[in-house]
């Protein structure tokens, strides 16, 4: 279908959908730690939602998960709106080739992780963030329940204890950066909200009604601004480049619009000017992402003909 005023995003999401359910070999779920390994690798589902709010949906579209590093485009968002370009240094903006909760590139580094989505950058942007709001996890919570307009969105705290239980390698990271005077707040403070960000549970719904913050050029749902205009590019920038890890030139291959993954199995995508969509399915690649969202996010810019190009 060629591009169109009024898109029917229903029935592109319901072709999607019956497309998807055709397909075999669908990854497999995060196994580090329980709460993700339970789910079904095989669950769908899928939502755009408009920038007046309008939401469609499809499948498991209303089923909460595991957000996992898709709050990391938040963080980013409220640390940018605090701060603005002082954040860049301390972290940068260029895609690391290497899987998220690498830590090879540091020490080359000084210390000053390669873009703000993997790890080592989302643990430096929360650092800043908690240091200019004395509650990270907080901020982000308030952000996406005003965005997604769903008071009852929250963190899992048996998640969250988990992560903790399994966060040696996150530890690594924000003390290696603690080393090079990167990191302000005490790294076990750090952790705590890190982990507790990463355990936010939403829907597809939500999810894609708050990513229509980035599709509506930073300015929030309540018509107030978070974020320059300048500033919501910044943010799909890097998502564009960085948000599907060392899969983000796959990604803009395929899909050709700034997304963020998340180990839950969760994506959300932008097209800005336009909408905001979130796929769902915890099946995922060895890269960490969602096989099947990326297969329905690349259906959906085949299908309406929108993406960033
Ligand atoms: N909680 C996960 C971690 O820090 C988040 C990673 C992700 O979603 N890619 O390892």
């Amino acid at each position: 279908g060629a591009v169109t005023s009024t898109m029917n995003y229903q029935q592109v999401l319901e072709q999607i959908a019956e497309e998807i359910a055709r397909t075999p070999g669908r990854g497999r779920s995060a196994d580090y730690i329980p709460a993700l390994a339970t789910r079904d690798p095989r669950a769908f589902g899928m939502a755009v939602a408009e920038l007046d709010g309008t939401v469609h949906g499809v499948g498991e579209w209303r089923e909460a998960f595991s957000a996992q590093s898709i709050t990391k485009v938040f963080t980013l968002a409220l640390d940018l709106a605090h701060e603005g370009d002082e954040l860049w240094e301390h972290v940068g903006r260029e895609p690391s080739g290497n899987p998220f909760n690498s830590l090879v590139q540091l020490e080359y580094e000084n210390g000053i992780p390669r873009n703000p989505f993997i790890n080592a950058g989302a643990l430096v942007v929360t650092d800043r963030l908690h240091t200019r709001t004395g509650d990270a996890a907080g901020e982000l919570l308030r952000l996406l329940r005003a965005e997604s307009g769903n008071p009852d969105l929250g963190f899992d705290l048996a998640v969250a204890g988990s992560e903790a239980a399994r966060g040696d390698r996150n530890a690594a990271l924000g003390h290696f950066m603690a080393s090079y005077g990167n990191i302000d707040n005490p790294v076990p403070l750090l952790l705590d909200q890190y982990f507790r960000q990463c355990s936010v549970t939403a829907s597809c719904a939500d999810l894609a009604l708050a990513a229509t913050l980035l599709a509506r050029h930073g300015v929030r749902a309540d018509g107030t601004r978070l974020l320059t205009r300048s500033q919501a590019k910044q943010v799909n920038a890097v998502m564009l480049t960085c948000g599907t890890y060392d899969a983000a030139g796959e990604f803009a291959h395929r899909v050709g619009l700034p997304g963020k993954s998340g180990v839950g199995g969760g994506i959300i995508a932008v097209v800005p000017g336009r909408c905001a969509l979130c796929v769902w399915s915890p099946g995922l690649d060895e890269r960490g992402n969602s096989v099947a969202g990326v297969a329905a996010l690349d259906l959906f810019t085949t299908l309406t003909g929108l993406s960033v190009f």
